[in-house]
This record gives structure tokens, C-alpha cells and sequence, in this order.
């Protein structure tokens, strides 16, 4: 038994979320993708099959009242916000990642009020991110700026209107100084919108203590809701009444059975909803949630930086030295909870960990990601992960 498996051991068997593990559905493979799709917890498929039986199928259309169903985005925003540092009142569950950072971006555009016509944009953003800036800048008439998140201070003036950043960095893992550019684009009478699809769930974020205006997390990375599952929007409660969506909808309205002619946007975090809720993705999703009760997320953090910490000092020990190169940073204050190594023949690697039971992912070019979830994943995985990746690329 080398040094490393003997240690793995140990931090297992110190390990307080250990039990977690036992709330989701797992088979004897390494997971290390669930920060691309997380893991099914154990309470959810019987759950769907309640929303979908007895919801739907027997009472069918009184669900929407006293199922509550009406007010799940509401529900599920509040049960969400704990975890990032909001309260409650302040989030909405509902439609894509990709839809809500269309809200932000041009809802905080609008905030922003005449005479700011530029917006900042991660330059290395995850493309989604982008391409709805792009149309974001086109349609409210501003230009469209990449620059790097380090730059962001210095690129901010007094015709900044939004800033776009991504809380971590999806391809390398770099964990972006959130207190210190809300500041800076506040301080400059901008307005931000953070990214946290790969923070929410894997470390503390904060919102509301760093003063964050506008947020759009995902929901089926690290808060395990299912594949495609609703994402959130955060609206800071003093910009609420002010909110000016570009996608009003009938469950936006004040009076949404009103059926009036004119619009006319709630109070509050329901002013981000726009149509018909996902119901069977979105009851997954609050289903998925229980298995935060009474889970703190600094010490999911604190599991996320031992897991990463040990995954590198492995990777090291039993990976022939210059076959990879880590884009990860080595400072805690800088990383997520993935490790990204980099590798000529990624690609070919990854098929070959997966075919031997590690599952990770490949970005291109050259990126292999490995995703730490610390609920469902342990030491022996990671000692096991870099064992097998070593072999691979012996
Ligand atoms: C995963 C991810 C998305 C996904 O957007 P969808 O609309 O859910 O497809 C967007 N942005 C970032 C940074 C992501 O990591």
C-alpha cells in the first residue's frame, strides 16, 4: 500500500460528510463529473414518481394551487439562497442558465440608466456566457467588451454599465475574487452579474454580504437537480423594484390571473419568472436539495480543498514528472473545486480513465477535468482517480 492510499484512509475515516454519500445513487466508478452533471440523489426518482402520479395523475389541475406548485420557483429560490449566501426573497428558480443571464445582463443594463453604453465580459468565459453578451450589447445598443477578469478594474469608467463574470473558471478551475470586483464595478457605478455555475453548491459565495446585484447559478452541477434542471436568477432586493426584465411574462405580472391587457411586473424576486413553469424538473430539483439539509457549505469547502489538495499531491507522487501540466491554481483563494491537468492526447486519456471506471471530462484543446464533489466523493476515489490516470499515461 504506498503512502498516499494509507493517508486516503485516514482522511476518510475523519471525513464528517462521509454519510452524505449514502444519499446518492453510486456504483463502484470514481465520479468526478459532477461538475457537469451531478449525481442522482436517492430521494428524488421516488419523488417524481409522486409529482408525476399522484400530482399530476389524480389531482391534476389542483396542484398548481394546493400542490404549490405555483409558487415553486419562489419556494425553491428560498431554499437555494442559504447556500449562496442570500436571503430569502431574493431568487427565483426557473428556465436555463443561459435564459437568466439574458435577464441580468440586459435587466442591469437598464439599471444602469443613459449614458452608460459599454459592457465587460469575461474574455474567457464559458461560450454561452458570451454569445448572450454579444446580443445582450447589440440590443440595448452598447458595445461589447472581452477582458480578462484581473483587468476588470482597470477597464471600468464612467460608461460601464454591466459587468459579466464568471465566479470560477469553467475550464481551468480559477476561482475569480468575487468580493473585490463587486466593489470595484459598484465603486464605478456599474452594475455585476456573476456566473455561479461552478461555485453554487462547492463553496461559499456570499451574495449578499459582498454587496453582488444580479446572479445566475446552474443547478444540475453541484446542487445535483438532474440533467437539465432549472437554473436560478438572484436579483438584489434593493434593485428589485427597479428590475426591468426583457422577458415579461404573464408569471411575472402582478396580477397574473388578471389576464390584463397591459403589463404590469410584480413585487419582489417573481418579477424574474416569465412563463409556465418546469414543474417534473423543478420538484427534481427541491427534491435534490434535501440532501443540504443541515450541510454547511464552508465545510463542504473546507472537504473541496482537502479533496483538490490530495488529488494534486497524488497526481504528483505517481504521474511520470512534465506528462501533465496543472491549469489549476495552487492557492486556495484561487481554486475551485475542479482540477484541470493539461495533456497532449487529453482526449484519447479521458476515454481510456472512463473505460477503467474514472470519470472526468475533456475540454478542448487539451484540458482533462476533474470535478470534486464533496458529498459523494472521497478520498480512496481520489487516491484511486490518480492511480489509474498515472497508469494511462505511463
Ligand atoms: C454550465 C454552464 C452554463 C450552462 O448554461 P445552460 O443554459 O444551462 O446550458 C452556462 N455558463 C457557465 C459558466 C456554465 O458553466
Amino acid at each position: 500500500m504506498s503512502e498516499q492510499a494509507r493517508k486516503a484512509e485516514k482522511l476518510d475515516a475523519d471525513d464528517e460528510l462521509a454519510s452524505k454519500r449514502a444519499e446518492f445513487v453510486l456504483d463502484d466508478v470514481v465520479y468526478l463529473d459532477g461538475n457537469s452533471l451531478g449525481a442522482l440523489p436517492v430521494a428524488v426518482p421516488g419523488r417524481v414518481e409522486d409529482v408525476v402520479r399522484r400530482q399530476w395523475g389524480e389531482l391534476r389541475i389542483r396542484s398548481w394551487t394546493e400542490g404549490g406548485w405555483w409558487t415553486a420557483p419562489e419556494r425553491i429560490g428560498d431554499r437555494i439562497a442559504p447556500l449562496v449566501g442570500a436571503a430569502a426573497g431574493q431568487i427565483i428558480v426557473g428556465d436555463s442558465t443561459s435564459v437568466n443571464l439574458f435577464k441580468a445582463l440586459v435587466g442591469a443594463v437598464r439599471l444602469a440608466g443613459a449614458g452608460r453604453d459599454e459592457i465587460l465580459v469575461d474574455a474567457t468565459t464559458f461560450p454561452t456566457d458570451g454569445y448572450i453578451a454579444e446580443s445582450a450589447a447589440r440590443m440595448t445598443g452598447c458595445t461589447l467588451r472581452p477582458v480578462r477578469p484581473s483587468e476588470v478594474p482597470g477597464a471600468l469608467g464612467d460608461r460601464t454599465a454591466a459587468v459579466l463574470l464568471n465566479h470560477v473558471d469553467y475550464r481551468t478551475g480559477r476561482l475569480h475574487d468575487l468580493p473585490s470586483l463587486t466593489a470595484a464595478v459598484r465603486a464605478a457605478g456599474a452594475l455585476v452579474v456573476w456566473d455561479l455555475c461552478h461555485s453554487a453548491g462547492a463553496l461559499p459565495v456570499g451574495l449578499d454580504g459582498h454587496g453582488v446585484d444580479l446572479a445566475v447559478g446552474c443547478t444540475y452541477k453541484y446542487l445535483n437537480g438532474g440533467p437539465g434542471s432549472p437554473a436560478f436568477l438572484y436579483v438584489r432586493k434593493g434593485l428589485q423594484d427597479r428590475f426591468d426584465s426583457p422577458l415579461p411574462g404573464w408569471n411575472s405580472h402582478a396580477e397574473p390571473f388578471g389576464m390584463r391587457a397591459e403589463y404590469e411586473p410584480a413585487a419582489g424576486a417573481v418579477r424574474g419568472r416569465v412563463g409556465t413553469p418546469d414543474i417534473l424538473s423543478m420538484l427534481a430539483l427541491e427534491a435534490a436539495l434535501e440532501v443540504w439539509d443541515g450541510v454547511s457549505v464552508d465545510a463542504v469547502r473546507a472537504k473541496s480543498l482537502a479533496l483538490t489538495d490530495f488529488f494534486l499531491e497524488c497526481v504528483e507522487a505517481y504521474v511520470p514528472a512534465g506528462r501533465v501540466e496543472c491549469v489549476t491554481p495552487r492557492a486556495h483563494a484561487e481554486r475551485g473545486s475542479q482540477v484541470a491537468l493539461r495533456c497532449p492526447d487529453a482526449g484519447e486519456v479521458m476515454k481510456r480513465l472512463i473505460g477503467r471506471g474514472v470519470v472526468g471530462d475533456f475540454r478542448r484543446p487539451d484540458v482533462l477535468r476533474f470535478g470534486f464533489t464533496p458529498l459523494y466523493v472521497g478520498f480512496a476515489d481520489v487516491e484511486r482517480a490518480a492511480r489509474v490516470l498515472a497508469e494511462e499515461l505511463a
